[in-house]
């Protein structure tokens, strides 16, 4: 089976490289010529857009957003002139599950088929090969291809139809947003009440507040550590895609409003490339505290 990968960014590199050590016959493009050169490096063909979508029996693609995804699938040029019918497209990338289901219908047309299969875990999950995988589209063709999203996931369920991947990575991104707000907003409480962030996360995260964003965003917000992680531009993209999606299904999503435009606030203020637990910086900047310190 010929594979073709389309994105070699944070996330698509390191999976690009867990294919190769699977055995994949993989090549793969991206705008980013070193990226390329690493993955060659890595024992990857390199090629054309047109070349991939002509050679390919399965082209995936770990692209930012739905315009990226679109623009390379069918846009001008567009890989989806050239695959074969029988083929397969697989969009790992987190998009609006509206467009993922438009990008389905064009390529329905052409008899090539698709999944949609976001993830979750960033980078070193991505490179540990242990991402979760949410899927959506068709079941025998989820069958034939979960082997090769095993090859860089620990767990790879279908949740339905086409679309039904990305309104899942939608639903965690909502998840993860709300918890990071409150767990800002309750150690801003402690601090400012006079009570030391650490012993709080201590003595509560073995209870029922404690959570993996707890674990993972608590000690960075009481460091002042806004190394990414998952970038605040990102998550404004996802939220932006959920209340886009939210809006056309017509189920309102007031938290979610919420902490997008507290995101949009620290785009602002130049936050837009610190990790997304950079959130704190907002209720810092509401008490004139510093979590932590
Ligand atoms: P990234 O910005 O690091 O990588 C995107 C890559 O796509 C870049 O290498 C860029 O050059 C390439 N690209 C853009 N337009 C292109 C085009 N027209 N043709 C060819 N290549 C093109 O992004 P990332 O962090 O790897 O994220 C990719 C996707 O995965 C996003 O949808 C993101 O939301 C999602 N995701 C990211 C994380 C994370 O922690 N970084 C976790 C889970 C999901």
């Amino acid at each position: 089976m010929k594979i073709g990968l389309i994105g070699l960014g944070i996330m698509g590199k390191p999976m690009a490289k867990n294919m190769l050590k699977a055995g994949y016959d993989l090549t793969v493009s991206d705008l980013n010529k070193a990226a390329v050169d690493e993955v060659v490096a890595a024992g990857a063909k390199s090629a054309s857009n047109e070349e991939i979508g002509k050679t390919c029996d399965v082209v995936l693609t770990m692209l930012p957003n739905s315009p990226q995804v679109k623009a390379v699938m069918l846009g001008e040029n567009g890989v989806a002139n050239y695959m074969k019918s029988g083929s397969t497209f697989i969009d790992m990338s987190s998009i609006n599950p509206v467009a993922s289901k438009e990008i389905a219908a064009e390529l329905a047309k052409k008899g090539v088929n698709m999944l949609d299969a976001p993830v979750s875990g960033g980078e070193p999950k991505a490179i540990d090969g242990t991402l979760s995988f949410m899927v959506g589209g068709d079941q025998k063709v989820f069958d034939e291809f979960k082997p090769l999203l095993e090859t860089m996931g620990a767990s790879v369920v279908r949740c339905g139809e086409v679309g039904a991947g990305n309104t899942t990575k939608l639903a965690n991104q909502i998840i993860v947003a709300c918890n990071i707000q409150a767990l800002a907003e309750a150690l801003t409480l402690a601090q400012k009440a006079g009570v030391d962030p650490q012993l709080v996360f201590e003595a509560i995260r073995g209870g029922l507040a404690g959570s993996t964003v707890m674990n993972a965003k608590a000690p960075m917000m009481i460091e002042g550590n806004d190394k990414p992680g998952f970038k605040i531009d990102l998550h404004i993209k996802d939220l932006n895609n959920a209340l886009d999606c939210a809006h056309t299904v017509g189920a309102p999503l007031p938290m979610t409003a919420e902490v997008q435009e507290i995101f949009q606030w620290l785009h602002n203020e130049g936050c837009g490339q610190n990790d997304h637990s950079a959130i704190a910086k907002y209720y810092e900047h509401l008490t004139g505290i510093k979590i932590g310190r």
